[in-house]
Parts: C-alpha cells; structure tokens; sequence
C-alpha cells in the first residue's frame, strides 16, 4: 500500500529529528500534506499506527494539514486550483502545468516527550 510506505518514510524522517535533539519519543506530529501529492489522508492516518509500532512514534498523534493546490496561470497569475479540474486556471481554463503548492509532503511540527 502506498500510504503505508508514505507513513515509514515519514516515520525515518522524524526519527532522525529526534536523534538530532537527543530525544526518546515524539508524542505528536504534524504533517503538511498538499491535495495534489496523490497520497489519501485517511489511509496515511490508518496507516500511520501499524508503521509506527515498535519505533519512537509508537502511540504518537498524527495530526494533518490539507495544503490546496495552487497553480499559475499565465493570465490570471497564481490561483487556486480544483483537484477534480486538473491543471486548469478555473478562470479560464488555461493550463496551468506547474503547481505552486499542493504537491508536498513534509514536516510541519513535531511535539517531543
Ligand atoms: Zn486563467
């Protein structure tokens, strides 16, 4: 399953922060993740805590933040974009082929025990 191998690569990134500051456990985490990064936050969620047994984020909350996509239209500048659309101004219909938010995945805020 995808999500599950998005929550280990997430749950390696914070086990680094937490080497780095010495840290045991994280409690909580909170992660950005963009409309357009094609990963299910529901299904993150429900995979979260199965990955996360036996490591430092055993038991900690995962706490998502919905980034929405944003693109650039050549015409209307930076605007939001509708996923269900794809990559069109909704002004005009342009396509807007490059996404200025909403493709990523990262880090946001990381609560340490
Ligand atoms: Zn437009």
């Amino acid at each position: 399953m995808h999500e599950a191998s998005v929550a280990l690569s997430l749950i390696e990134v914070v086990c680094e922060v937490l080497e780095e500051h010495g840290a045991q456990r994280a409690i909580s985490l909170t992660v950005r993740l963009g409309e357009w990064a094609s990963v299910v936050p529901e299904a993150l969620e429900a995979a979260f805590p199965a990955c996360a047994q036996g490591t430092p984020l055993e038991g900690a909350a995962l706490h998502i933040q919905r980034v929405p996509g944003v693109g650039e239209c050549p015409t209307h500048g930076p605007i939001p974009l509708n996923v269900l659309r794809g990559l069109r101004c909704p002004e005009c219909g342009q396509p807007t082929p490059r996404l200025l938010q909403g493709d990523e995945l990262e880090l946001e805020e990381l609560e340490l025990a």
